[in-house]
Parts: structure tokens; sequence; C-alpha cells
């Protein structure tokens, strides 16, 4: 049988420090199956009691699992000196779980994010061995076509020498710089691109792409393309093994997963 005490409940659930809740526990804001507490240091088995804060049933859990769509110009660490990071995006309710997040995205890199303080799925999600499929949305400059779609099928080499495990490339779209702002396509990431990025490529075409890979090398989805002479503008995830970005998330925001969403990842 698991118990605890009630203040370290609700310390864990963010209720605020150990000697606040003392206090409002005292001042009888708390009940437990019903009947009101004045003893902070009771034990209490979550699964069994039911809690109360003013009268507002507490589900207890000790795991979180959050699903954010990771906006452009934060870095997914949990603390930076420079930088915001994700966990800043997160409400303090969430953040008191400290969840971290599973994998990295680059800096200027959007979409999906799974933020967790569960290890040990961390661990399975991001361990070599399980190939967990993350697919990727980008803007490329320049033609991407077969030539590019079967290089990355059989593998291609990166900058430090290291070969690309299969991964699938699709072509989504392609239009010239200057029809992309109102490409039906298109014209959405490309109004993501950072100002200045597509100087290079300005006149030339661009690619709204779909690549899936198994594995997540430094940069992968970037250095891939420049193994085959491309440059990657724009870089959105859209998918980590079963998860899929939420449609209804605009960069910077988040919710917690569905508990259909976390079963599936088990
Ligand atoms: N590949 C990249 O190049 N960057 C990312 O952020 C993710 C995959």
């Amino acid at each position: 049988k698991k118990t605890m005490r009630l203040d370290k409940m609700l310390g864990n659930l963010g209720y605020g420090t150990r000697s606040g809740i003392k206090q409002l526990v005292r001042q009888g804001a708390v009940t437990v199956n019903g009947q009101p507490v004045k003893d902070p240091g009771i034990q209490i088995d979550p699964a069994v009691d039911t809690v109360a804060f003013d009268g507002e049933t507490i589900r207890y859990r000790d795991t979180v699992y959050v699903l954010l769509h990771k906006p452009a110009g934060v870095v997914s660490a949990t603390e930076d000196l420079r930088d915001r990071t994700v966990l800043d995006l997160l409400d303090p309710e969430i953040a008191v779980f400290s969840p971290f997040p599973v994998g990295r995205l680059d800096k200027d890199t959007e979409g999906l994010l799974l933020l967790t303080n569960d290890g040990k799925l961390a661990h399975d999600l991001l361990s070599p061995r399980k190939h967990v499929p993350k697919t990727y949305r980008a803007l490329v400059a320049g033609e991407v076509g077969d030539r590019e779609a079967e290089a990355f099928r059989q593998g291609v080499t990166l900058d430090d020498g290291y070969v690309t495990l299969p991964a699938a490339l699709t072509v989504l779209a392609a239009a010239s710089a200057a029809e992309a702002p109102a490409h039906p396509e298109i014209a959405e990431p490309f109004r993501r691109v950072p100002a200045g990025r597509m100087s290079e490529a300005a006149a030339g075409t661009v690619c709204w792409i779909e690549l899936t890979i198994h594995e997540g090398k430094f940069h992968q989805v970037k250095r891939m393309f420049e193994a085959v002479g491309r440059q990657v503008v724009y870089l959105r995830r859209v998918s980590m093994g079963p998860l899929q970005l939420d449609p209804a998330l605009a960069p910077g925001e988040w919710r917690e997963l569905t508990d259909e969403e976390t079963e599936s990842l088990r």
C-alpha cells in the first residue's frame, strides 16, 4: 500500500510550500473523504482517499505527459543561460512536476515535442534500438525529387561520415519562390521561414516535403539534405511514434496527452 503525508501530496501537486500548505490545511481548506482535516501530516493513499481543496476534488498523479507545439526561438532544454526554454512555455501547475523534453528539436525547429517526467518512457522512446519513427515536414530550397528520395531510401553519408538508416521522403508540393506566398500548401510554411534565410534560394524552386526517419542524430534532417546538396529553410516535426502534432495547437501552445495517447506510447 502506497501512502504519503497529506502535505507532501499537496506539495507534489504544486499547492505551495510545505509551510504554506500546513497553514492552508490548518485553516480548513482541505477535506479527506469529505471530512475536514487539520493535521497536515496524516497519511493519504492517493489511490483510495478522495482529497479536496476548497471543495474541488484533487486528481493525484505523479507523472505528466505534455504535447507541446514548440515554436522557433526556444531551446529544448530545461535550463539555459541565454535563451528561453520550452519549460518557460508551460504553466506552473505542470512545471512543478519537472517534465523534461523527450529528445531535442533545434532552436529554429517547430512542431511536436513531448515533455514528461516519466523517465522510463522517455528512455524507451529515445532508445536507438527502438527506431521510433519521427516524421518531419520541411521547406527545402531547390528541386527535390526521385533522386533525393532514392538517396534517402539507400542512406546518405553525413558530414561526419555517418551513413543514415533508410528514410522515406515524399514531395508534397513545389513552387517557385515567386509563387510560394500564394501557393495553397506552401504559403503557410513559407511565411514561417526566418527573414533572410531565403536570400540564397530566392530565385529558385522551393519544395514542401515530408521525411520519416527512424533515428535521431544531431541536426539529422538538415544534414541529410546538405548531403544531397539542398538547404532546409524551415523545419517542423509532425509526429513521433504514435503521437501526432495537434492542429488545434498554435506554435507555443501545449496540452496534456489524452489517456489514449499515453497508452499508445507503452
Ligand atoms: N533534424 C534537424 O535537423 N533538426 C531538428 O530539430 C530535428 C531533426
